[in-house]
């Protein structure tokens, strides 16, 4: 990746990542794999039901601009009509483990909770790829097998997205046209955008890909009489695959909105299209965190499973009881939650006293409706060391001699495809680990908070897992 600090283009730097594979419980490591369709499933039916999000977001929009547009977008779109039916969208489901007593026997125990899914620009896949076969490598090289019943899962993470892109390429129907990638305009992980078109070109280098920044748009796209989307008055495209674009801060120059409306509006197929972007945002996991709510959406026995890998959630607004309830909650209980906005991208989210005094400042404003809270959940620290490019290691190996506490973060991406009518395809494969410094509260890997790892699965009902994680 580039070096956010060093302005030259030209210098690159390595990732941040882990000496050592993460341990994860095999059997939670399953229960992520074999809920992630039912997931999927959930952000497709919310993202065919535009009343519902029409009015679980109305007050949200009174003070959130940038959700206020996104739904825009939406609603144009469809009153117009789809001019492509197909609707796509490449996601990731992302996972900390809850370590808990249990209460019969006070025997430390895992769990499961979902943090967040990602709808739009769901990233790292090459890299966990990469990092799963150095450590399959490290491991093998070095015995360091820690037991004997220890396996590394599949990680097919880079290959299943490569896939998913062709896919949807052909799903266009045309075979002389092109994949738009957007990114931002000084791409710090611009590693990543590459390895994926590298990966594709291996396997069908018919399928050329334009990669240009949002800004870059502006005067360089138009429509065609099929509401066929052209770019340099040459390029037909047929995929716009959004690796940018999901804060407001990438929509701030003028035309952004106008510009993200004719790519939604064009016949290219959108990776992802507006419906499924507008439903990833957070409000809807408080909203969908319990099972009365699932069931207007999924099956009872779906609905259940998804329970069991949930958070609890609370709105904090004025207008209701439970966001009365839950600000009264949040002032009381901060320790053990998490106060989220509506935004993506890292940076955003609020930790202990600071939740209690920034809802003092809010307590007689609409800024009230946007927040939602969370319960925190209580992950536990592996031993582990995170290596960065920038370490000064000649001048400190002492660092090395005892590792740090970690905690890593699981994501499982999935791929969801429909035609208007139904889902055509709902796939899930390949992981992605983030491992971070216990006590450090942001997740991201280019904002420098954390590393990218690998997993080897244990089974934590034969295994005491004192051994791998600080208790
Ligand atoms: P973003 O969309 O900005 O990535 P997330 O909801 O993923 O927002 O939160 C960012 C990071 O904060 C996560 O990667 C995770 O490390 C941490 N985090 C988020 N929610 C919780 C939670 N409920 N308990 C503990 N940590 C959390
Ligand atoms: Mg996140």
């Amino acid at each position: 990746m580039r070096n956010s600090q060093i302005k030259n283009d030209n210098v690159v730097t390595q990732l941040p990542i882990t000496l050592m594979p993460s341990p994860f419980p095999a059997r939670l490591y399953a229960m992520c794999l074999g809920i992630h369709p039912t997931m999927s499933k959930l952000m497709y039916k919310l993202a065919t039901n535009l009343p519902y999000m029409e009015e679980s977001l109305r007050d949200i929009i009174q003070v959130d601009d940038f959700t206020k547009n996104l739904l825009w977008v939406q609603q144009l779109v469809e009153r117009e009509g789809n001019a492509q039916p197909i609707t796509s969208c490449i996601n990731r489901s992302d996972y900390l483990l809850d370590l808990f007593k249990c209460e019969k026997t006070d025997e430390n125990r895992l769990g499961i909770r979902q943090v967040e899914i990602n709808a739009i620009a769901s990233s790292m896949s090459p890299h966990s790829f990469k990092v799963h076969n150095l450590h399959g490598f490290l491991t093998n090289k070095y015995d360091l097998t820690i037991y004997e019943g220890m396996r590394k899962p599949q990680n097919n993470s880079l290959q299943f997205i490569a896939a998913e892109l062709v896919n949807l390429f052909d799903l266009y129907g045309r075979s002389d046209c092109f994949v738009l990638l957007i990114n931002e305009p000084r791409s710090v992980n611009f590693g990543e955008h590459f390895a994926i078109e590298y990966e594709v070109n291996l396997k069908r280098p018919d399928v050329k890909f334009l990669r240009r920044s949002f800004k870059d748009l502006v005067g360089t796209i138009k429509l065609g009489p099929n509401k066929e989307l052209i770019m340099d008055d040459r390029y037909e495209i047929a995929l716009v695959y959004f690796r940018y674009g999901y804060d407001p801060s990438n929509y701030n120059f003028e035309y952004a909105w106008e510009i993200r409306l004719m790519l939604e509006r064009s016949k290219a197929i959108k990776c992802p299209s507006i419906s499924y972007h507008v439903s990833g945002i957070k409000k809807f996991q408080q909203l969908l965190c319990n099972q009365n709510q699932l069931e207007r959406f999924l099956d009872r026995s779906e609905a259940i499973e998804m329970t069991k890998v949930m958070c609890q959630f609370w709105p904090v607004d004025s207008a209701t009881p439970e966001g009365r309830k839950g600000f009264e909650t949040g002032l009381r209980d901060f320790q053990n939650l998490v106060l989220k906005p509506q935004r993506e991208g890292g940076g955003h989210n609020m930790y202990g006293c600071d939740i209690k005094n920034y809802l003092q400042t809010i307590v007689d404003s609409e800024e009230r409706q946007q927040y939602i809270l969370m319960q925190k959940i209580n992950a536990p620290s592996e031993r582990n060391w995170l290596l960065h490019s920038d370490d000064k290691q000649e001048e400190d190996l002492s660092r090395l001699e005892s590792p740090q506490q970690l905690i890593s973060e699981l994501g499982i991406y999935g791929s969801i495809v429909s035609n208007g009518k139904s889902i055509i395809s709902n796939e899930s494969a390949g992981y992605l680990v983030r491992t971070k410094k216990s006590g450090v509260n942001e997740g991201g890997v280019i904002a420098g908070y954390s590393g990218i790892s690998s997993i080897v699965l244990f089974d934590d009902d034969v295994v005491d897992i004192g051994k791998f994680y600080q208790l």
